[in-house]
């Protein structure tokens, strides 16, 4: 495999960063997960928008262009010789020293991981899964925004443990009003007659690139799309329900808190959705080869 860091391509065990970097000593850094599907980049000018927005809301200067960045992931895909990957594209503060001023961090660095991802088993794809809601909230708007996708991830990996000690694999997060927010790593939808809803992003929803694109095939399906603020409530009684995202694709949930969603499985718009979705990914992006 190998690794872009700052330009270079390095192999595996070679690719380093170091200790002084403040993306190890504080999580002062930015990323994104990416993914590629026959021999494109799916939705890249996306991903880096959204990388340059989190850049910008930590004051953070990528020492590279938009283009540059764009560049940079294709041809480390290209350079693995991957028609299909997730790539996770990391830009850090840089080395500093051991105090936490980002002003003594000199450059920032970009690093391209490009390899493969399989959050879930199949069998949760076939059969939709089970989630609970667990106690870490999401975290404040006044805090860390949870729309920026920082390197500092605890809140999430936190909630994320609470599901693994329940005995599933994904957690729903409930804001500090109790409204529901999203997954550790997905967006939540759930559908209710002919309509599609999943929480706003001033619930402390990430800005999912996946779920932009399954807002608008289910406009273009005829489906009625809003965001509203929901409740656990909402979710129990809803008929179908289902989490986005770029690892996870579209994965169906059958149960929530113990309370069965719907029939129990996968429902026939989740269905379509999931089929128009891998449609997409097959056919649009940006060439690698
Ligand atoms: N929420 C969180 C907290 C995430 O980390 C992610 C990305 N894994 C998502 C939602 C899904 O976003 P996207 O569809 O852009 O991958």
């Amino acid at each position: 495999m190998k690794i872009f860091i700052d330009g270079q391509y390095y192999d595996e065990e070679n690719a380093k960063i170091s200790v002084f970097d403040h993306g190890l000593l504080y999580g002062d850094g930015i990323f994104e997960g990416i993914r590629a599907y026959n021999g494109r980049v799916f939705k890249l000018k996306e991903h880096i928008d959204r990388l340059f927005h989190s850049a910008k809301a930590l004051l953070l200067t990528i020492p590279m262009s938009h283009a540059e960045i764009m560049k940079a992931v294709v041809d480390t895909c290209r350079e693995n010789n991957l028609r299909d990957a997730y790539v996770r594209l990391i830009v850090t503060r840089g080395v500093g020293t051991l105090g936490l001023n980002p002003n003594r961090c000199k450059k920032p660095s970009v690093i391209v991981i490009a390899g493969t991802i399989q959050l879930y088993p199949q069998e949760m794809y076939d059969n939709g899964m089970e989630i609970v809601t667990v106690p870490t909230t999401r975290n404040l708007h006044n805090a860390v925004n949870p729309a920026i996708k920082s390197l500092n991830y605890l809140n999430n990996i936190l909630a994320k443990i609470e599901a693994n000690i329940a005995g599933v694999e994904e957690a729903i997060m409930l804001n500090s009003d109790g409204y529901v927010a999203e997954c550790t790593g997905d967006n939540i939808f759930i559908v209710r007659g002919n309509e599609l809803l999943t929480p706003p992003l001033s619930a402390g929803a990430l800005y999912g690139i996946t779920r932009a694109v399954v807002m608008e095939m289910a406009r273009e399906g005829g489906m009625q799309v809003s965001e509203p603020n929901l409740t656990r409530y909402d979710l129990f009684i809803a008929d179908e329900c289902f989490l986005t995202g770029t690892g996870a694709e579209l994965i169906p949930v059958r149960k929530i808190d113990g309370r069965v969603i719907g029939s129990g499985k996968p429902g026939p718009k989740t269905g379509s959705l999931v089929e128009k979705y891998r449609a997409l990914t097959q056919t649009s992006g940006d060439a690698i080869f």
